[in-house]
């Protein structure tokens, strides 16, 4: 380790506090430094060139160093690099990204609600349907049901409709007027039962939860997709028609938080396209700026736009940085680069049907119960008896083990409990996805 490192490792564990961190084990081991990247590949401060298939936390769909984001920025910065939306005013970089975001999104999406991150759009989204309810008269409408075992953020309101366990009681969650259902989560909690036929029930679990809290008393079920954090969760195909449909009975706000599967991940612009889902409220973060500066959109329907216009009241909801104009000209370019470069048939017909096919390989690996991927997510699970696809105890749990050997080979996955997932730049070429099985097979045989 060079002095280098070590002295920007013991500053760190001195004044930085991270995210999500266990402190005692990270001050005992030293963060790894990472200090450039390049299209798909960061480079760390001991010269490791690693291939990320993360994208960062699932964001840097176009990839490290992309001259034109920074240069639509720095323009951006020189003109006008700070003002709000607050107290009747406007910015043309607010404005035209709002106008693209509607066209780009589906048909009866019109309106964003700017925000700093994910999950301040799930915390907007908690405020703005209750705001709705009420407007329109009911008041009483107030329970949002999500699920378990996903991830909507960690800000109060956000972390109370994850379902993560103990991750997401901390601190005394959830909120009131929040509940949970189950996952369709078929490999951990369906095996023996047909995909389809679970499917179905995992959804029609909504249906029950509605009814037995009142659907006089449901303001609006929120679901990501694809469950990104919590394993790279692929529902079947049954799940997301029934769920559609119990929302449009009894008239519950349907809440899509594309926060990672949004801006191409799944194929399409958006994965309410990849799954025929109409969403009420479209939750974006992430990929709308491919990371380079934060940002997050809550895409709001004709609707329920409607709705709180009608309201004649304030929606007392913001934060300084909503429609910030640095981050809202980053997106723009985004966007147009995604346009210029083809980026969602570049998913759609080559690199994912490329990827899905290379991933299906590692299934046969002796460590290996399953291998999915839909778009540009994989997942596989790691299990202790490859035959009746018994899971290691959580004593032995192989995930961390096989995260840093991925690391130390030069890959970066991330382990979700035994399930190691992936999520790569949209830029990814087929060469880097061959690499990324060729280390992703070397470092299933080091955890052997
Ligand atoms: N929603 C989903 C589906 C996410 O995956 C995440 C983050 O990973 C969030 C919300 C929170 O986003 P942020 O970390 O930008 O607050």
């Amino acid at each position: 380790m060079s002095t280098a490192t070590l002295t920007i490792q013991q500053q760190d564990s001195a004044h930085c506090l991270h995210p999500f961190t266990n402190f005692k084990e990270l001050n005992a081991k030293g963060a790894r430094v990472i200090e450039r990247g390049e299209g798909v590949f960061v480079f760390d401060s001991e010269g490791n060139k690693l291939l990320d298939a993360m994208a960062g936390l699932w964001c840097v769909n176009l990839g490290y160093g992309r001259q034109e984001l920074v240069d639509a920025a720095a323009k951006q910065m020189q003109q006008l690099p700070y003002y709000n939306l607050f107290f009747q005013t406007t910015h043309s970089p607010a404005v035209e990204l709002s106008t693209l975001l509607a066209e780009l999104t589906p048909e009866g999406l019109n309106h964003a609600f700017f925000t700093g991150s994910g999950s301040e759009c799930n915390d907007t989204v908690v405020r703005m349907v209750r705001h709705y309810w009420a407007s329109k008269g009911q008041p009483n409408k107030l329970e949002i049901i999500s699920r378990n075992n996903a991830y909507h953020g960690s800000t109060m309101a956000g972390a109370s409709l994850g379902g993560m366990g103990f991750m997401h009681a901390q601190g005394g969650l959830p909120l009131p007027n929040i509940s949970h259902i189950d996952q369709p989560y078929w490999f951990e909690e369906g095996q023996g039962q047909d995909p389809q036929q679970f499917g179905l029930e995992r959804a029609q679990q909504l249906e029950q939860k509605i009814l037995g809290l009142g659907e006089d008393k449901v303001a609006a079920f929120i679901a990501e997709p694809i469950q990104g954090a919590g394993g790279v969760i692929i529902p079947p195909d049954s799940y997301w028609p029934e769920i559609q449909r119990i929302c449009d009975k009894y008239d519950i706000l349907l809440i899509v938080d594309e926060v990672i599967c949004g801006f191409g991940r799944t194929g399409e612009w958006f994965a309410c396209q990849t799954y025929n889902i109409k969403p009420d409220l479209l939750c974006l973060a992430k990929g709308i700026t491919s990371g380079y500066l934060p940002m997050g959109a809550v895409i709001v329907s004709d609707k329920v736009a409607q709705g709180l216009t009608e309201a004649d009241t304030e929606f007392a909801h913001g934060f300084t940085y909503s429609g910030h104009p640095a981050a809202c000209a980053v997106a723009i370019e985004n966007i147009r680069i995604m346009q210029q470069e083809n980026i969602i048939s570049h998913v759609r017909d080559d690199i994912a049907p490329y990827l899905a096919q290379r991933w299906q390989e590692l299934a046969s690996h002796p460590l290996v119960g399953e291998a999915r991927s839909k778009g540009m997510v994989a997942a596989i699970e790691l299990v202790a008896d490859k035959n009746t696809l018994q899971r290691f105890s959580k004593e032995q749990g192989a995930g961390g083990v096989c995260r840093d050997i991925c690391i130390n080979n030069g890959l970066i996955m991330r382990a979700c409990g035994d399930t190691m997932i992936i999520s790569p730049p949209l830029v990814i070429t087929k060469q880097q996805v061959d690499q990324l099985i060729t280390l992703a097979k070397q470092s299933l045989d080091d955890t052997l």
